[in-house]
């Protein structure tokens, strides 16, 4: 099932087709995404016995917002590929390096964003979205507690998120902007190996950042596993489970955001986003 939100309404996808949730089920569904997140395996239970005449609406991907606009927690990982710490300079962290994105910087799939001082940094990530109130789960049973996965940007300033010794991340990555998802979330059934998925990022229709999600040193399953090892997670928490190599502050020389780039974050069997940027508000 692939869900997404119109007009602040959660829809299931079907090609180019939506379904209203709250028309298709006679309002017995929310029409809230962040509800039906709570009542997650009643909703895909649902979604599967969906009528073709459901799909009534013709899907603008211009209009699509955020699939999660109101998570609890956001995690975020860093140095999760090892060509990607290897160019930070780091060896591959033996435990998960966690920060936050506020939630106040998650957008839609499709926007433009206004540069703040300083210097903005491209980082395509899988997002897993949980499904279902998790603790101390264990690594084998892990994907039960994803209701599905989407595309995000973790877009970084690298001077704020840098500054300090030692450097915290989180306010740097948490610009108004800077945490774009979408355009749908997919749920994990959809996938031949929802471990296993193409992620690609595009500035300006070059390739910068090209993998897949095997690659991930901590993949999802385990990230939760040590997440949830330590607290709980609830239904509609985002991980954003960190990028691949290529970001512009280790290219030669560093290539940061600049008003008109256009960046494209894509992943396999999901979709992708795209972001437009412009100079700093005054
Ligand atoms: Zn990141």
């Amino acid at each position: 099932m692939r869900l997404a939100v119109i007009d602040g309404r959660a829809v299931v996808v079907r090609g180019d087709r939506a379904a209203d949730v709250g028309w298709a089920s006679r309002g017995r569904l929310s029409t809230d995404p962040m509800a039906l997140l709570e009542q997650w395996q009643r909703v895909r239970d649902w979604g599967g016995e969906l009528s073709d005449e459901a799909y009534d609406i013709s899907v603008d991907p211009e209009a699509l917002q955020a699939p999660v606009p109101r998570p609890r927690q956001v995690f975020a990982i860093a140095l999760n590929y090892p060509p990607h710490a290897a160019e930070a300079g780091y060896t591959p962290p033996a435990e998960p390096l966690v920060f936050t994105k506020f939630p106040a910087c998650l957008t839609g799939p499709h926007t433009t964003v206004a540069l703040p001082p300083g210097k903005v940094d491209w980082e395509v990530e899988l997002v897993a979205v949980i499904g279902r109130e998790t603790y101390r789960a264990s690594e084998d049973h892990a994907w039960e507690s994803v209701a599905g996965l989407t595309v995000g940007q973790d877009l970084s300033e690298r001077v704020s998120q840098l500054q300090g010794k030692p450097a915290q991340f989180s306010l740097g990555k948490s610009f108004p902007g800077f945490g774009p998802t979408g355009p749908v979330l997919v749920t994990p059934d959809e996938f031949e190996d929802p471990g296993d998925l193409e992620i690609t990022g595009l500035l300006n229709g070059r390739v910068v950042q090209h993998d897949r999600t095997k690659s991930m040193i901590f993949p999802v399953p385990e990230l939760i596993a040590r997440l949830s090892a330590v607290l709980p997670l609830f239904p509609g928490d985002l991980i954003f489970t960190g990028t691949p190599a290529g970001v512009g502050n280790r290219m030669d020389p560093p290539r940061y955001l600049t008003p008109d780039d256009e960046l494209l974050s894509r992943i396999e069997g999901i979709g992708e986003i795209r972001q437009h940027f412009t100079a700093a508000h005054p």
